[in-house]
């Protein structure tokens, strides 16, 4: 799996830094294959959301997910370039996140770390078919 699925949270949307957080995937040699920005519907929020269903947190975090428009995109490199996505992310807490990656650089919030990454090549593939049926066969 070559591609991965990225969104940019509202939080990133709404403080502007859409550019720069695609920019760095794009000097990192990444590639865009789709690109739009919505606001996702309660819907495609928990297909999207549907492993945390039960965590206490799960609610805060399809209302926060649906609560402005993202930035969805299909980015597409080398093998398990979901992989190289991850690691240039960051830790899922900013607090814990290493300097130079895009939440360590740019975000200090759990809730608001900026930055959507498949976790996997199964969950890229899962992923990329909720945002962009088109893209999988
Ligand atoms: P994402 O799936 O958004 O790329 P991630 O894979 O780093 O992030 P997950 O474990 O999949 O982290 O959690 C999804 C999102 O849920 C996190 O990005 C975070 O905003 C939120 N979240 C996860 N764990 C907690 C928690 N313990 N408290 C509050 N929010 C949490
Ligand atoms: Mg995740």
């Amino acid at each position: 799996m070559n591609q991965t699925l990225v969104i940019i949270k509202p939080d990133g949307v709404e403080r502007g830094l859409v550019g720069e957080i695609l920019g760095r995937l794009e000097r990192k040699g990444l590639r865009f294959v789709a690109a739009e920005l919505r606001t996702l519907d309660s819907d495609t929020a928990a297909q999207h959301y549907a492993e945390h269903v039960g965590r206490e947190y799960y609610e805060n975090l399809v209302r926060f997910i649906t609560s402005g428009p993202v930035m969805v995109v299909v980015v597409e490199g080398p093998p398990d370039t979901w992989q190289v996505v991850r690691t240039m992310m960051g830790t899922t807490n900013p607090l814990e996140s290493a300097p130079g990656t895009i939440r360590g650089d740019l975000a200090t919030v759990m809730a608001h770390n900026l930055i959507h990454g498949s976790d996997s090549a199964e969950s890229a593939r899962r992923e990329i078919g909720i945002f962009f049926p088109q893209l999988v066969s």
